[in-house]
């Protein structure tokens, strides 16, 4: 059989038990029917610190380049991996230095699978968050306040021109905070909901709390309003697909009683807490993926787990693991459909179907790794080690 043939995408590999799923996909599940094209940045921390992190600049600057990237998850250094990996710096996220280059905004969906029901009996559809990830209480100034006074906002422009009101006259003691948002930052936000909203054909909810928030969330109400009108409003009429603006807690209540199939555009916060509710009441973790979007059209893929320490750890000490490879697979077929799709590449396309259905062939005939047995409610589950479910993957695919 000849192998499909593709365009160049970045690969970018990672760390601990996800760099060892991530060798096991391409080995099996790619290379023996692509002929892989890849950029490959090895984001693995200890060529990070050989490198003084330029590698993680220079792959996001390559996501640029070629507007597709896949990425294994890696270690966020702390005071423990310096140590552990005698680091000459504590480095920044990986993700933080690409999103910073990339300006993106990242959706979460999650993947079903017949045999195992979300919580909310009425979801039938994933429902993938937009979190925008920039300000607000993220970026805050706060403080505590032990006296009476008055606590004032205070703006002064760079020409000199003051703007100021009273929070509050304090007549005990309390507590401050002060944020922002940029203009600049909710525009991308939006562009990259609209974005992905019609390269996913799906419907676009979009929440805050505006009614109460009347400048801060309203601005971001007004400048989706406006982009969508402008900019957006033709494609998606002709896409079939709706943009709507509703209050955080109507969607809330809207949200449980959906089928879901839509994605759902939150404020920082919001996406912070709700896409931890969603992903929980959809399963598991390892079974969510993860996409940076960017303004101008780069899509970076990943699996929205970490880097699964704990396994590692067993592994390194010979024992067989069960970790669950589902998102990280997902995120290479993510990100070769969109290679193809921006390309024109069919075959590359339909190959990522054919990965995606046998993946959850595998599961669906009972056969998966150990996080998912709890969650299983078929016939008799088997739990399968890392390398036995890929290689079931694999024969699957060969049939
Ligand atoms: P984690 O790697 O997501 O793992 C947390 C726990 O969730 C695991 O111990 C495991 O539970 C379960 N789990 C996660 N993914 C799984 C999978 N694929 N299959 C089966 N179980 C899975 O989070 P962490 O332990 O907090 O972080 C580990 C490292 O990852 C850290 O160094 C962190 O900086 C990094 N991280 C990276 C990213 C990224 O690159 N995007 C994101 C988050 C964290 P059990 O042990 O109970 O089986
Ligand atoms: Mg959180």
């Amino acid at each position: 059989m000849e192998k499909i043939k593709m365009g160049k995408i970045v690969e970018m590999d990672g760390d601990e038990m996800t760099r060892i799923i991530w060798k096991m996909i391409k080995d099996e599940l790619l290379s023996p029917f692509v002929e892989l094209n890849t950029e490959y940045y090895d984001l693995g921390l200890p060529h990070r610190d050989e490198t003084n992190d330029q590698v993680s600049i220079d792959a996001g600057e390559a996501i640029k380049k070629y507007h597709v990237g896949v990425k294994c998850a890696t270690i966020t250094p702390n005071a423990q991996r310096v140590e552990e990996y005698n680091l000459k710096e504590m480095w920044k996220s990986p993700n933080g230095t690409i999103r910073a280059i990339l300006d993106g905004t990242v959706f979460r969906t999650p993947v079903l699978v017949s045999g195992i029901k979300p919580s909310v009996r009425s979801w039938e559809k994933p429902i993938t968050i937009a979190r925008h990830a920039y300000g607000d209480v993220y970026k805050s100034t706060e403080f505590r306040i032990e006296k009476p006074g008055k606590a004032e906002l205070v703006f002064t422009s760079e020409d000199g021109e003051e703007k100021r009101a009273t929070i509050y006259d304090f007549e005990c003691g309390g507590v401050l905070q002060g944020m922002y948002n940029k203009d600049t930052s909710i525009r991308s936000f939006a562009h990259s909901c609209f974005q992905y909203a019609l390269s996913t054909r799906q419907d676009l909810w979009f929440s805050t709390k505006d009614t109460i928030s009347k400048q801060y969330d309203q601005t971001f109400k007004l400048i989706f309003q406006e982009i969508y009108e402008n900019e957006y409003k033709d494609a998606f009429e002709k896409a079939g697909i709706e943009y709507f603006y509703t209050l955080i807690d109507d969607a809330v209540a809207r949200v449980i009683r959906s089928k879901g199939g839509y994605i759902w555009a939150c404020k920082n916060y919001d996406g912070d807490v709700m896409s931890d509710m969603v992903s929980t009441a959809f399963g598991s973790l390892a079974m969510m993926t993860s996409v940076l979007v960017s303004p101008d059209g780069n899509y970076e893929y990943e699996a929205a787990h970490g880097t699964v320490t704990r396994h590692y750890y067993r592994h390194l000490n010979g024992e067989t693991t069960s970790t669950n490879p589902i998102a990280t697979i997902f995120a290479w077929t993510g990100a070769l459909r969109k290679r193809g799709e921006l390309d024109g590449n069919h075959e590359l396309m339909a190959f990522a179907d054919k990965l995606e259905k046998a993946s959850l062939d595998v599961i669906e005939s009972g056969r998966m790794t150990k996080d998912l047995v709890g969650l299983w409610q078929g016939s008799e589950a088997v739990a399968l080690s890392t390398e036995e479910f890929i290689k079931a993957i694999r024969a699957e695919m060969e049939k």
